[in-house]
């Protein structure tokens, strides 16, 4: 049931070792977030800013575990690596620094900015490194469970740190506040507490970028999703879009298919479901069936970002405009928890956001004399709750909001788009809402919090398996949320989905 990026793995799969697979979509298209819309002669980029895990393997670079999990499969959508890691502008440390790829490079750039501090750095991504590490070792034994021995002889670091957050590794260095900002700069792709996010989670996104390269697909992130789609129908998959699942088919406690809309009955040996837990034990079972465990897990889970998004359309070339990076994050507050509150209130404050250029990383990409910038800015999933989705507000509110990114936007950047906009769309915590059904429009799943990052949700991977023949795959799985967890999550679930499929032989 559903079709981003993680359903679409899962049945890629699943139909790879010859499973029948049905897959059904709500939306008149595959994807989910990995999409693209059209406004006039513009095609935007709905989500896409950076993945990781996809290094070819070339110049030093690793082959990246998701590149390989797609091309075991057969999937080889067509990745371009953007030019740095990011560029991060910090108002008031008066500081525009950039971020390359490549670990040495990374400690001599901050090191020349606080000299004093690179021997800390450069032991910083010595324990990311060691962090990831371990996990590639996790992930290489069977059934994802590690021998104990080897995890304390082999990988201490990665033990001695699961257990903290980022806010607390990075005291624990002793940083200047100046390089704990700068390598703390990616926390707007997972979490809008930066200090409290898990460090694990966190030390290996910046350790896999850094290593690795970011990459994004050309002709938007909508190619992913046509490739997976393409090679699940090759592979005998059978795909419906336009069918709403709106019930699970259970008999005896466990889940023997789904009903969809029109009332029709389809029974499956296993249903995969390609949306937040919340809503399948609360909207599409009887209370009776759902074991009050998996209640109390949905309850204590804290709802990730969801995001104000703006896509413009510019009638000139990035050049004409003087636009000249990717990927922007401007950075106005570095107080963690005044900006966490900020994010509770769509009207009021801008602490944090990002820019990003796709026509930087692909030239030509929106069109010829043409370019796009997608407007990025975290929000808490209740935070329209206030001030609401009130018709006479709402239109209103993301005017202004959007006026002021733009203004932050030249401002700092020197750049003059607001005279070449031709075309432009906003998208809220509603439009997410309504897009993939999530109840609070929450994009980043659940909070990556140090008691429910990926070290416990791995873990405990079987044990809140609450319901037989129920799975759910992609950024409510069992990792995280993002394009590369819910990629690696689908093609996991599919291997564990396979391996109860012959038990039950
Ligand atoms: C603006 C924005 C920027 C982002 N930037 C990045 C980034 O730079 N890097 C990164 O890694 N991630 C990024 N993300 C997050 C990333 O896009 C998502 O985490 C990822 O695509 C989620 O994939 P998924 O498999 O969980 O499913 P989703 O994309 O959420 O898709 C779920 C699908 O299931 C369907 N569905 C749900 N319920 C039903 C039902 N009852 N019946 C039928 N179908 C149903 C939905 O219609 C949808 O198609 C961004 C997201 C957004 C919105």
């Amino acid at each position: 049931m559903g079709s981003g990026v993680g359903g679409l793995s899962a049945a890629v799969q699943l139909a790879l070792k010859g499973t029948k697979v049905l897959v059904l979509e709500q939306h008149n298209m595959t994807g989910g977030y990995s999409s693209s819309f059209i406004r006039g002669r513009y095609e935007f980029e709905v989500s896409l800013h950076e993945l990781c895990e996809c290094g070819d393997g070339k110049d030093g670079h690793t082959y990246g575990g998701v590149r390989k999990h797609l091309a075991n499969a057969g999937v080889y959508p067509d990745l371009v690596c953007v030019p740095e890691a990011y560029r991060v502008i910090f108002e008031n440390h008066n500081l525009d620094f950039t971020m390359p790829f490549g670990i040495e490079n990374a400690i001599k750039a901050v090191a020349k900015v606080v000299p004093q501090d690179e021997e800390k750095v450069r032991n910083y991504f010595k324990l990311c490194e060691e962090i990831s590490n371990a996990l590639v070792y996790i992930e290489g034994c069977p059934q994802m469970k590690p021998d104990p021995m080897v995890m304390m002889t082999k990988h201490s670091s990665f033990l001695r740190t699961a257990g903290y957050s980022l806010g607390e590794v990075h005291d624990s260095f002793g940083f200047t506040p100046l390089t704990e900002d700068i390598l703390s700069a990616y926390y707007g792709y997972i979490t809008r507490n930066r200090r409290d996010v898990s460090f694990t989670v966190y030390g290996l996104l910046m350790y896999l970028y850094v290593r690795d390269g970011a990459h994004i697909i050309n002709k938007t992130s909508h190619g992913l999703a046509v490739d997976l789609e393409e090679r699940c129908r090759v592979l005998g998959a059978q795909i419906e879009t336009g069918v709403y699942v709106a019930k699970m088919l259970v008999e005896n406690g466990a889940v023997v298919g789904v009903q969809t809309a029109d009332g029709s009955k389809i029974r499956a040996k296993r249903v995969l479901c390609n949306c937040q837990p919340d809503v399948v034990y609360t909207k599409m079972m009887d209370k009776k069936d759902v074991p009050d465990n998996a209640l109390k897990l949905c309850d204590k889970r804290v709802a990730g970002a969801s995001l104000f998004s703006a896509y413009v359309g510019l009638d000139a070339t990035p050049q004409e405009l003087g636009i000249d990076s990717y990927e922007i994050f401007f950075n106005f507050d570095q107080d963690a928890k005044r900006v966490y509150d900020a994010t509770k209130v769509w009207t009021k404050y801008i602490t944090n956001m990002s820019a990003t250029c796709i026509d930087i990383a692909i030239p030509g990409m929106t069109g010829e004399g043409r370019c796009q910038i997608g407007f990025t800015y975290l929000l808490d999933p209740d935070a329209m709750a206030k001030d609401g989705v009130d018709p006479s507000i709402y239109q209103k509110n993301k005017e202004e909001f959007l006026d002021h990114l733009i203004e932050m936007y030249e401002r700092l950047t020197g750049a003059r788009i607001r005279g070449h906009i031709e075309e432009v769309e906003v998208a809220t915590p509603a439009t997410y809402v309504r897009y993939t059904g999530v109840p609070k429009g929450n994009v980043y799943a659940y909070e990556m919090t140090v008691v429910d990052g990926i070290v416990p949700r791995v873990n405990n991977k079987d044990a809140e398996q609450y319901i037989k023949g129920l799975d759910f795959v992609g950024g409510f799985g069992r990792r995280a949320f993002g394009f590369c967890s819910s990629i690696t999550n689908g093609f996991d679930t599919a291997e564990d989905t396979l391996l109860k499929l012959k038990e039950a032989k």
